[in-house]
Formats: structure tokens, sequence, C-alpha cells
């Protein structure tokens, strides 16, 4: 019997029967939108054969105004069917099933020409939209439906109506949005006719057999948002307007409460799809920071759902559902959550792909296939760069030995782990050693590699890293430790603590000095933290904000004059400003470091230098970025070899995980 019993119950939908409870959910890739169409097939057929039961794809414009940006991709012309049959052909013929995501972004589509309920701009966008009137109104709801009977034309297995996450749909729901007092607006039965017309629209165009998804928003996280009673209402409205599956999404976009971060507590909003399930008869999906077999597992059993979505899991490991079900989950590359390949990619209208597997997005570009002519690897560095390196290298067959002077192989990674909220990165870690085992690479750690040791081998890569740079503060006494010694837990630091470089790793050190107990942990105080409530209490599911007091009084400074943060990822760095807020950490930037004493750091402002202030500190932590390690990289060179240089040992200067594991992949792929 199958280790996850629920997850590989077939699930009957009438005219069709899904062989497991697992949907790959909508992710925009921005593939689309560039015209390699093979690409896009590509993408999802990979998906396709990795077993998953039903594949929603990213959101289609169902017409110009509704785009999430001007130009977004959608079922316009016939050759924008032909375009998709492509992707549906391919799917099938893997012996998958897709759904075409309709999106009408209402006043989040990112152009003058937005339309929504009422003309009140959304915090996130520059553009107002238009007040759409009657004619406006039925123009939209018909766009929709013929973008569901194209959609069947293109020959998809359904669609899936995005009626969640703050767009079109649910900006007629909410009076925070909705401000009208015609038959669309005023009272709950007339702020959900719209998206109950929309789907009975959608259903009568495509017939009974096809797939009707609509994807519901169970708590808004915005003030004046929906409440319990209206979503159940909803609900039933959708039922009865012909949906098949009920989906749910989790706040809007523009709600200042993290929902897919990897500081959300995994299966974080389980408990709202659990409350609605026995409210409707139809089966009810369940989503969010859901990213490993046995969680998913857990979800069912305990009867919150009927399915579980996972979208950037798939990302992670298209084969997700064949590990889980052939026994191997500890194969399953996770995704960590940080939405730094992909939806930062997005939002940067770069093609999404994925941290731990740089193959996403690119599946006709990176392809590993077995050598014809093995070779001898040296790899030195058991970092994200030279791991991704050394499994790729031998899953193509060459001999590969990674060397590391470390007892430990994740060389960052292992410190990344340690920060409150980054725990998914132990997953990283456990899955690198899993696929060094599987792979068969031979693993020296506790060696220091040289010059000579390395001359027998057909190839050697150089992925040792970086070195903390020590921005040289005068020290007249003071106790100053750089992150490593904190991270690593070599050193405790003080109550009042100076943090020297506010990048990455600056405010991951802020996190971990104030946190005492991660609340990533522990979901009840994880929401108590962001002000997460109950829709059935509050419209939307606010709740007051009730951070616990921070572990230490921290300052975190940097020398230029921006503000601080700003350089972090655009999906994430708010969530990281807003968590050290919660923790009083004072944000200082534009300072000169004059000096360290027993008293603190010593700073002043400006070009002249004034200001001197005294910034009182028991520890001082350099988190003042990195330089490569290159020693043995120049000794082999000086050798005559030619060694390939990745990761930190390659270029220090922002140098993260995504780069380091793209590089090793990429070079290993073609050696
Ligand atoms: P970083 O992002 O380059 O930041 C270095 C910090 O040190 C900056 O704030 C810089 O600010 C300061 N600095 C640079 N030279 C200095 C000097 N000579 N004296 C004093 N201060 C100096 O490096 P990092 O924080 O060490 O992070 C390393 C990499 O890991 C980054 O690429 C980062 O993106 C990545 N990382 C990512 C995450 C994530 O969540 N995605 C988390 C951790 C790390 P000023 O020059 O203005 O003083
Ligand atoms: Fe997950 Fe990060 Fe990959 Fe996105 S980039 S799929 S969040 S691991």
């Amino acid at each position: 019997m199958s280790q996850y019993p629920h997850l590989f119950t077939p699930l009957d939908l009438g005219h069709v029967t899904l062989p497991n409870r697992v949907l790959m959910g909508s992710m925009h890739t921005n593939l689309e939108e560039r015209g390699n169409w093979n690409a896009v097939a590509e993408f999802y057929a990979e998906r396709a054969r990795g077993g998953v039961a039903l594949m929603v794809t990213g959101g289609m414009a169902p017409n110009a105004e509704g785009g999430v940006f001007p130009g977004a991709a959608g079922l316009f012309t016939p050759q924008d069917i032909a375009n998709h049959r492509l992707i549906t052909d391919r799917v099938h013929e893997a012996g998958g099933r897709i759904a075409m995501q309709i999106l009408h972004a209402g006043r989040y589509a990112y152009g003058p020409d937005c339309v929504s309920a009422s003309a009140i701009k959304s915090p996130i966008s520059p553009f107002p939209p238009k007040e759409l009137d009657e004619a406006g109104i039925e123009k939209q709801i018909a766009d929709i439906a013929t973008s569901a009977a194209r959609a069947r034309e293109a020959g998809y297995d359904g669609v899936e109506v995005m009626g969640s996450e703050g767009y079109f749909l649910n900006q007629f729901l909410v009076r925070h949005t909705n401000k009208r007092e015609d038959r669309w607006g005023g009272s709950f039965e007339n702020r959900m006719r719209l998206p109950v017309e929309v789907v009975r629209r959608v259903r009568e165009a495509v017939g009974p057999d096809f797939i009707v998804i609509y994807r519901i928003s169970l708590i808004d996280l915005i003030p004046d948002g929906s409440t319990w009673e209206e979503v159940v209402t909803l609900a039933k409205a959708i039922e009865a307007a012909g949906a098949t599956i009920l989906n749910t999404g989790i706040g809007w976009h523009e709600a200042r409460v993290p929902t897919i971060a990897t500081s959300v507590p995994r299966a974080a909003f389980t408990w709202l799809t659990g409350r609605l399930r026995p409210e409707v008869s139809i089966p009810v999906i369940t989503s969010n920071r859901i990213n490993n077999p046995a969680t998913a597992e857990s979800v069912l059993a305990e009867g919150c759902a009927d399915m579980v979505s996972m979208a950037r899991p798939f990302l992670a490991d298209p084969d997700f559902v064949v590990k889980a079900r052939e026994g191997r989950a500890a194969e399953i590359a996770p995704c960590i959550a940080c939405n730094q390949a992909c939806l930062d990619h997005t939002f940067q209208g770069k093609v999404s792909s994925c941290l731990v597997n740089p193959r996403a997005g690119h599946e006709t570009e990176i392809t590993i296939t077995p050598t014809d002519a093995p070779k001898t690897i040296a790899v030195v560095g058991a970092g994200p760069a030279g791991l991704s390196a050394a499994i790729t290298a031998a899953q193509r067959g060459h001999a590969v030995t990674v060397f590391d002077r470390g007892a430990e192989i994740g060389g960052q990674l292992t410190m990344a782990r340690a920060i409150p909220g980054k725990e998914e990165f132990h997953g990283l870690t456990d899955w690198f050693a899993t696929m060094v085992a599987k792979t068969g690479v031979t693993l020296k750690l506790n060696t220091e590699a040289t010059v000579e040791a390395l001359a027998g081998f057909d190839e050697i890569i150089i992925a040792t890293g970086v070195l903390p740079r020590d921005p040289a503060i005068p020290n007249e006494g003071g106790q100053v430790v750089s992150y490593i010694d904190i991270l690593k837990g070599r050193v405790t630091a003080g109550p009042r603590v100076a943090v020297i470089g506010a990048g990455g790793i600056g405010f991951d050190v802020a996190e971990f000095l104030t946190v005492s107990d991660s609340p990533t942990l522990d979901l009840e105080e994880w929401k108590r933290e962001w002000g997460v409530g109950d829709p059935a209490a509050t419209p939307g599911g606010l709740a007051e904000p009730q951070p616990e007091a921070p572990a230490r009084t921290v300052t975190l400074l940097q020398r230029k004059r921006e503000k601080l943060g700003r350089r972090l990822g655009k999906t994430t760095g708010w969530i990281h400003r807003a968590a050290l807020q919660m923790k009083d950490v004072k944000m200082i930037g534009g300072v000169n470091y004059e000096k360290i004493t027993t008293e603190g750091l010593h700073v002043t402002f400006g070009e002249a230098r004034e200001n001197p202030t005294l910034i009182q500190a028991d520890t001082v932590v350099l988190c003042a970025g990195q330089l490569s390690d290159r020693t043995l990289a120049d000794q082999l060179i000086a050798a005559g070899r030619s060694p390939h240089v990745i990761g930190g040992a390659d270029v220090a200067a922002e140098l993260d995980a995504k780069r380091a594991i793209d590089q090793g992949t990429r070079l290993a792929a073609a050696l």
C-alpha cells in the first residue's frame, strides 16, 4: 500500500476520474509572452509525465483591459488557440490533464485601461481603474465566457476562474473596493452577482463535460474583506452556478500578511478549507505552503480538503508525484518557498524558474543527458554550487569526488537554516545529502584538497565559496564577531547588538538575534505575530498583530543612504523589513563607521563625518559582505591546470544559492 493512501485515492468528478489528489496550481511562467510555444508545451509535459493529476496554467487574460500587464497572453486569435493546442496535445500525450486559468486582474492590471467595480486605486498599482457601467460589466462576463469556450476549443480539460487574491471578481465581492449602489453593489447578494454570473455563463459556454474550477478567497487579509458567512454563501452559489471544484485562495496581493513566503508555517491555512468543505458538496482544494507528500497526506487525512494544490513544488521537482508514489519522497527536490527564481522573476519580467531546479522554465535549454565520455571530476567545496555540479555530473555518468574541509555539506546553507523562518533550508541540505548518496558521488569531508591531491582528475571544479569581508573598523576593546560566529553558535551575542551591513545576511542575523522561538514552527504564535484572525470574527480575517517582545535590542546599519532592505527580493523584502520592525530593530543608513569601543559602535554621518553618535552595543556583528575564496584556484592555475571556478569563488558580489546552483548545474550539464 502507498505510504500516502489519501493522496493516491482517485477523485471522481463525474465525467472524468483524476488518478490522485494533487493539483499543480497556477503559476505565471512568462514563457507564453516569449512566444516559444515548444518551451511552454515542454514545461507542462514534463510535469504531466511526473504524474500530477491536474495542472492549471498561468493566468490567461480574457481581454486587453483584464490582463495583468499590457500584452498579457490570452486566447484572442485562431493562432493563439493553435499555440495552446501544442500544450494540450503534449500534456495529453504524456497522460496528463490541464485546465486553463482565466485571470481578469481588474484594478491589479498594470496599465491605464484597467477596470473595476469602483474607481479606487490599489495600493500596489499606480493606475486608478475605471468604474464599469452596466454594458462594461456585461462585456467582461462575455469575454470571460468566450475565453472559456476557446480554452475548450484549444483542447484544455477545464478552466479555472480566478476569483481570489484580490483580482477582478474579488474586487466586486467586498465593500473595500465595491462602493456601487446599483445591482452589482451594496448587499452581498448584489456584490456576489458578478462571480456567480461569470460561473453560470462559463458553464453555459463549455457544456457539462468540462472541469470548471472556481478559485474562492477564504480569508482576504485586508480591511473590510469578506466575512465567513459571505464566503460560505458565495461557495454555495458558485456550486449552484455549475462549478465542478472549488479551489481556495488566501489573502489579497496587497495584504500586509505573508501568505506563501518561507516564514509562513506549512499548511498554515488548511483549517479554513476544512471549515468550508462540509458546506458544499463539490470537491474543495486546499493550498499554500504545502511542499511535501507527508504534509499533503496529513491535510487530506484530517479531512481538510479533497485535493491539495501545490504550485512552486512543481518548479522545484516535476517528478514530485511519481517519486511520492514510488516511496522516494527523500529524492523530491524541495521548494523552500524563497520566491527568488519564481515570483521575483515574474515581477522582473524574466522566465520563472526555481532556485533549487534551474531547469524549470528552461526545459528545452538545459538538458541533462548521459555522457559518452565519462571523466573523473573533482569538486572542491560542498556548498550549493559544488553539490549541484557534483550531482548533475554524476547523474550524467561521470565519476565525481567532492572535497570539503568542513565536517558537513551545505556551505552557506548550513547558516541559512539556523535563521528563524528559514527552517525549509534543512530540507534542501537533506536533499543534497540524499542525492549525493544516490548518484554515487564520493564525499571526502574534513579533507583539505591540495594541488597534488587533485593532480589525477580529468576536470577540477572549484566551488570554495566566500570568506567574510572584514571592514577593518578600529577596535578599542569591543566584542566584534563575524556573522559566522553567531549563526554557527560559536558566540552568544550580548543584550544590545549593532549589526554592520544590511544585506540579506545582516537582515537574517538581526532576525536571528531578536527572535527566541521561531513562530514558523508554531502556527498559533505565527498568526498572533502577523495579526491573522478568523474571518468569522472580523471581515477579511484581520486581527491586531501581537508580536513577541524582541530577545535583544538590535541596530542594523549600512553606509548607503537608501532605505535598508531596498535590494532584498521584490516579493519577500517587505516581509523581512516588517518582521524586524515588529522586533523594534532600529535601521540606520548613511553612516560612517568610526570605531568600536567597550561602549559600542561610534558612527558619523555624511561626507563631512558629522553628528558623531554612539550606538550602544555589547556585541558588534560584521555582515559586511564577502570576498571570493580563490586560493586553491590560483594555486592550480599557477601549476598549469585550468579549473572551472563557480559560485562564490567565481564572483562573491550578490552571490546567492540561486546563482550558485544555476552555475553548477549548467557547467556539469556541459562537461
Ligand atoms: P551583501 O548583500 O553584499 O551585503 C553586504 C552589506 O555589507 C551591505 O549592506 C553593504 O552596505 C555592507 N558593506 C559592504 N562593504 C562594506 C565595508 N567595506 N564596510 C562596511 N560595510 C560594508 O552581502 P551579504 O548580506 O553578506 O549577503 C551575501 C549574499 O547572500 C547576498 O547576495 C544576499 O543576497 C545573499 N543572501 C540572500 C538572502 C535571501 O534571503 N535571499 C539571505 C541572506 C543572504 P553598505 O556598503 O551600504 O555599507
Ligand atoms: Fe520554491 Fe524558491 Fe524554487 Fe520558487 S525559487 S519554486 S520558492 S524553491
